[in-house]
């Protein structure tokens, strides 16, 4: 399996938005991303805050949101209309960045603490190895401790951050 440069093209996405905000004031970009992001959003008792937008180009997993038209307009067309996964929007907007001191970290990807794909609350979300993110969820992390009650995975750091 190929592995993807996500974390890379995530900063720079990242590095774009806080370059575009510098150099053009008209737009707040945060708050033109905060408000396309929390377009229907669904809030769970689990503390996931799941986004409903729907997207016709993703069949399952992390939806993505098309750059809105006000933030296109900054990159002077240079750029092609493109769409974002929802989750990156999330993390952008509470600066969830990957820890670019870890060997490979271009090849993160940016993982759901809560394995819900679709949950854009930026608590739930980390950069992490590709092994790593689907090594979550599985069974056992998610089995009650009976000393303490919490989840063996925060009980037991079986990730770090543990599996919520
Ligand atoms: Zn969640
Ligand atoms: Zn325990
Ligand atoms: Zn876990």
């Amino acid at each position: 399996m190929a592995t993807t440069n996500h974390a890379e093209r995530y900063m720079k996405f990242y590095n774009n938005m806080i370059r575009l905000q510098n150099i053009q004031s008209e737009v707040h970009i945060a708050e033109v991303w905060s408000e396309a992001l929390m377009q229907n959003t669904v809030q769970s008792s689990s503390g996931c805050i799941c986004s409903r937008l729907q997207d016709r180009d993703c069949i399952n997993g992390n939806p993505r949101i098309g750059i809105p038209s006000a933030i296109v307009h900054l990159y002077n067309e240079q750029v092609k209309r493109r769409k974002v996964p929802v989750s990156w929007i999330a993390a952008y907007l509470h600066d969830v960045l990957p820890d670019q001191m870890q060997c490979d970290w271009q090849h993160f990807q940016l993982s759901h603490r809560c394995i819900v794909g679709d949950c854009v609350n930026p608590q739930h979300l980390c950069w992490e190895s590709a092994s790593t993110n689907q090594s979550r969820g599985y069974g056992v992390c998610r089995v009650i401790c009976t000393h303490c009650r919490q989840m063996l995975c925060h009980c037991q750091n079986l990730h770090d951050p543990h599996c919520v």
